[in-house]
């Protein structure tokens, strides 16, 4: 393999200017290897045996082979509020083109100040990247679209938070890094011709499917709405909160993407919030599917001259694509439950079964992950046990057997999912370089529909909830 099995194009630099700026990472100077995705290489094409022992390339000392590094520009509604933004502490080398002839933006995050640093230090801190490794790859052995991650490398700088830190980078990989954000920003900034020229480009790299022109923005719209339905109930189903879902954390592609905030539910609480800044709880867990909506009526707006010359006209394509949304996830959110408890047919009542299932979590504080994979063991709880018996009279009336309904809820419901204690603990071994609990956590987080007894224990209830910090 020549040249590591770099294979890099530009294609965003053919947007208008507004778009990016030309920027190279910051001096690493002690680059050092934390983690290398050896399988994820493989899959992009790259020498990983070569690569792994390449701290240099993944701490951003060294470009590889085609890189044109380039910060991009985009905007976002964080908490709300209309704020401009850009990569502020990551730079995009390029496009990795795969074996196979797909497209990922190879990114490094925390590569050192850019135009768009505002008051950041353009610098990330060797944990809160590590975290983004593990989760972002529990997320893709979960079956979640999310951004992956090719690599963890520590730059040898300090980065100043509360205390001194290790500066580290993270090697982010994704379908794409347009945001609705992106979006937000063109409306804000740019020229009618510069939003058509995005929304173009978007639906050439993610929807290369022909689509009728008369009508292609308003399809576009409608499936990124329907790739965020799907995304948002996939989080839902397996109770991920991803705490700070502005539009700027918004990947049109419907993959994850910033991995801030972030964690997973043990007790189940329709309330959780994670994240210490989110106060008013606007990113809660129940308000994720309203809040995905919202943000698509953010890009819909910044479509709107797009989508018909009549401005009411306009309006009403785009409230009918947020109506395709709200259908789009309740059918999967409904599916993905009904898989969840092992349901191969739909009867009406279905819905009602599903609540009074949920309520009774809530009502004792059931542990979300392993109530769906334990369902059919007895809970000393006696209305637990009358919902039980319904839902085996319910079973029993859909025509397939016993053994094939439990193989069905074996495939929608985790046994491991990375739990905030285990991440913690992992994490606070890496910081003092030892990185083995987080290898066998990943082993573990890598076969998320298999027993592992340790990680499928759920931590005991502390007096404190546990709490994310931005500021990563
Ligand atoms: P995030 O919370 O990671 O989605 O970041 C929100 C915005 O803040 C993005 O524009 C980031 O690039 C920027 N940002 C976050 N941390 C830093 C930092 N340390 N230095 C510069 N910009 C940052
Ligand atoms: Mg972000």
């Amino acid at each position: 393999m020549q040249n590591g099995g770099w294979n890099l194009e530009h294609t965003y630099t053919e947007l208008p200017e507004i778009f990016y700026r030309g920027q190279n990472p910051a001096i690493a100077p002690v680059p050092q290897m934390v983690i290398f995705n050896e399988n994820l290489a493989e899959f992009l094409g790259l020498d990983s045996d070569r690569l792994k022992d390449r701290p240099d390339i993944f701490a951003g000392a060294l470009l590889p082979h085609g890189a044109k590094p380039i910060a991009q520009a985009y905007a976002g509604y964080q908490f709300g509020h209309f704020t401009m933004l850009g990569d502020g502490r990551a730079v995009l080398l390029g496009e990795q083109i795969t074996p196979v002839g797909n497209r990922f933006d190879i990114q490094l995050k925390g590569s050192g100040p850019t135009p768009f640093s505002r008051n950041g230090d353009g610098y990330a801190a060797l944990l809160p990247m590590l975290r983004e490794y593990i989760i972002s790859e529990a997320m893709y052995h979960l079956g979640i679209p999310t951004t992956r991650s090719l690599a963890v490398a520590l730059t040898g700088n300090n980065v100043y938070r509360e205390k001194v830190l290790q500066g580290a980078v993270l090697t982010r990989v994704a379908s794409s890094h347009i945001r609705v954000g992106t979006f937000n920003y063109a409306s804000a900034f740019g020229s009618a011709e510069d939003i058509r020229a995005l929304a173009d480009y978007s639906i050439r790299r993610h929807f290369p499917w022909p689509i009728n022109s008369k009508s292609k923005y308003v399809e576009f719209l409608r499936e990124v709405a329907k790739l965020q339905a799907s995304l948002i109930a996939k989080w839902q189903l397996v109770g991920f909160v991803h705490g700070v879902m502005n539009t700027d954390n918004m990947a049109i592609s419907g993959e994850t993407i910033d991995y801030g905030p972030c964690a997973f539910m043990d007790f189940y609480n329709p309330d959780t919030v994670f994240s210490s800044i989110d106060t008013a709880g606007r990113y809660s867990y129940k308000s994720q599917p309203k809040i995905g909506a919202w943000n698509l009526s953010r890009l819909a707006e910044a479509l709107l001259s797009l989508l018909h010359i009549d401005e009411n006209e306009a309006i009403d394509l785009a409230n009918n694509e947020i109506k395709t949304y709200w259908e789009c996830y309740d059918k999967n959110w409904l599916s993905g439950m009904r898989g969840k408890l092992g349901m191969e047919n739909e009867e009406p009542e279905d819905i009602t079964l599903i609540s009074e299932l949920l309520e009774l979590m809530k009502k004792y504080e059931l542990d979300y992950t392993n109530t769906f994979h334990k369902l059919s063991m007895p809970k000393e709880l006696p209305d637990f046990s009358a919902w039980q018996t319904k839902w085996q009279a319910r079973l029993s009336r859909q025509p397939i057997s016993q053994q094939d309904a439990v193989d069905i809820m074996q495939k929608h419901n985790p046994a491991t999912i990375p739990r905030n204690h285990r991440v913690e603990e992992a994490l606070a071994a890496a910081e003092y370089g030892d990185y083995e609990a987080m290898h066998t956590l990943l082993a573990a987080l890598s076969k998320p529909y298999i027993e592992s007894e340790i990680y499928s224990q759920h931590p005991e209830p502390t007096a404190c909830g546990y709490q994310t910090f931005c500021g990563t």
